[in-house]
């Protein structure tokens, strides 16, 4: 028979009992810092503070050329951005807020229920409609 003997783990005999090797201090991580270089950049960082609005502004940025919103946000105020209106907006507005908006509303206001942006959609002519949104919903 033959006996087992413990096998001592093999870095035991060259370090004291009790004294392990110093922990690898962790290199602190550069901070995130979101980059807002752009009027564009500080759009999007607006609508990501809330989730229903970072929500309806991704679906917008899906239904929408990015130059296109580019163009609109450089040619929107300070305090609101002007969008183009559609059956999918209208329909991403009712997904996002759950306020069921019918096409056939010619204007149209909803605020949002968590950060209180402002919303005023508007049928200009049957092929066009402008949705006004409020940049800052902090600014009253
Ligand atoms: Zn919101």
């Amino acid at each position: 028979m033959r006996e087992e003997q413990p096998v001592p783990p093999a870095n035991e005999a060259s370090s004291p009992k009790g004294k392990r090797p110093p922990l690898k201090k962790k290199k602190a991580r550069p901070k995130v810092v979101a980059a807002a270089n752009t009027i564009f950049d500080l759009v999007i960082n607006s609508f990501a503070a809330c989730a229903r609005c970072s929500y309806f502004f991704t679906g917008y940025r899906v239904l929408h050329e990015e130059e296109q919103i580019q163009q609109q946000i450089a040619q929107s105020g300070d305090t609101w951005l002007k969008l183009t209106g559609s059956y999918q907006v209208l329909n991403l507005l009712h997904t996002s807020f759950g306020r069921e908006i019918t096409a056939d509303l010619v204007k149209y206001q909803l605020c949002c229920p968590d950060c209180l942006r402002l919303f005023n959609y508007e049928a200009q002519a049957p092929d066009h409609s402008l949705l006004l949104v409020q940049l800052d919903p902090q600014k009253r």
